[in-house]
């Protein structure tokens, strides 16, 4: 573990320091997940939000110029055939804050545990609900959900979201309460954002009682407030990574697509960090179009690149660590 101020002179390091600091990140990864990186297969279900995020190009506020989609059970089920194909485990259903796939994702689910026999880690990232509709995810056989604190400033959080930090924090506490493995993560850079409060990012994913933490670097995304914004800086979202991989060695830390965007082998450099987690895009061509999380311009991430990159950093890839033992399948 390491105090405040050792994490804050960590966040900055580099050069040799920042090689230090991985390498201690890598050992305590190793030592506590052995040399394995877990691989999600991602399917994005609509591009439809009601959030109106400054850095988001879906935001509410672009609503009317965007080609919105929402995916059908049949649809998702489908994606799902081909994740399993590709011998992987990890089910990620991703998109905006909408109860119009709340509907869709409560029929996928079961039908998606058929497919697997049950052995699936199932993980949301669907946004704040109320705690009737996160239960209502958990009886149809979600196991786990994303939803990152994003910045842990309660003001910057609500100049930058139009929503509170204190109604994130409430459904992560709703999440966990109900059994769900819970993943948080925050923006490095974002605007506004100071050295000390991403120390605070760190230090309250560890106080949250979470099971993932993901950093990814601000992206300047087009058709957004921020879009004229400096992109955050790759380094320091790299010494995050270290840094929550040795304050907390249990954590799920993703290598995100957001890194491989900030500079080609951005990827490879977050596994160098002591990153354990890589997840492949499956969406369909047409609505991974629509999906603009970064605008148009995003990475993608395909299943060889991913076992390039595993195999360069000499690891192997596995399945779900939140499965019963010995039900996860190896990639
Ligand atoms: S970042 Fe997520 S919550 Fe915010 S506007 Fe984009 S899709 Fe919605």
């Amino acid at each position: 573990m390491l105090s405040s101020t050792e994490i804050r002179e960590a966040i900055q390091a580099s050069a040799g320091r920042q090689q230090e600091l991985f390498e201690e990140a890598r050992r305590v990864r190793d030592e506590h997940f052995g040399k394995t990186v877990i691989l999600r297969g991602v399917v994005e279900i609509t591009n439809v939000c009601r959030v109106d995020c400054d850095y988001c190009p879906m935001r509410r506020g672009n609503a009317r110029y965007n080609d919105r989609y929402v995916m059908t059970s049949e649809d998702i089920l489908s994606r799902a055939r081909e994740i399993h194909a590709a011998g992987i485990d990890v089910i990620l259903l991703q998109g905006g804050e909408t109860p119009r796939t709340l509907a869709a994702v409560t029929k996928a689910i079961p039908a998606i545990r058929e497919l697997y026999d049950n052995r699936v880690e199932i993980l949301l990232n669907l946004g704040n609900l109320a705690r009737a509709e996160y239960a209502r995810l958990r009886r149809a056989g979600a196991t786990s959900y994303i939803l990152k604190h994003e910045t842990s400033d309660p003001r910057l959080h609500l100049q930058i979201r139009k929503e509170t930090l204190d109604s994130r924090l409430r459904c992560m506490r709703d999440l966990l309460d109900l059994g769900f493995k819970v993943g948080t993560g925050l923006i490095s850079d974002l605007p506004g954002q100071s050295l000390d409060s991403i120390v605070q990012d760190i230090e309250l994913a560890g106080q949250l009682g979470v099971h993932m933490c993901s950093v990814s670097p601000f992206v300047p995304a087009p058709d957004t407030p921020l879009a004229d914004a400096p992109a955050g800086s790759l380094d320091l979202a790299l010494n995050v990574i270290a840094c929550l991989r040795i304050c907390y060695p249990h954590l799920l830390v993703p290598s995100v697509s957001a890194l491989e965007k900030a500079d080609a082998g951005g990827q490879s450099r977050g596994l160098a960090a002591g990153a354990n987690v890589l997840t492949v895009n499956f969406t369909g061509d047409a609505d991974r179009g629509r999906y603009l999380i970064y605008g148009r311009q995003r990475y993608i991430v395909r299943l060889q690149h991913v076992r390039d990159i595993v195999a360069g950093a000499g690891l192997r890839t596995r399945g779900s660590v939140f499965l019963p033992t010995g039900a996860g399948r190896r990639g």
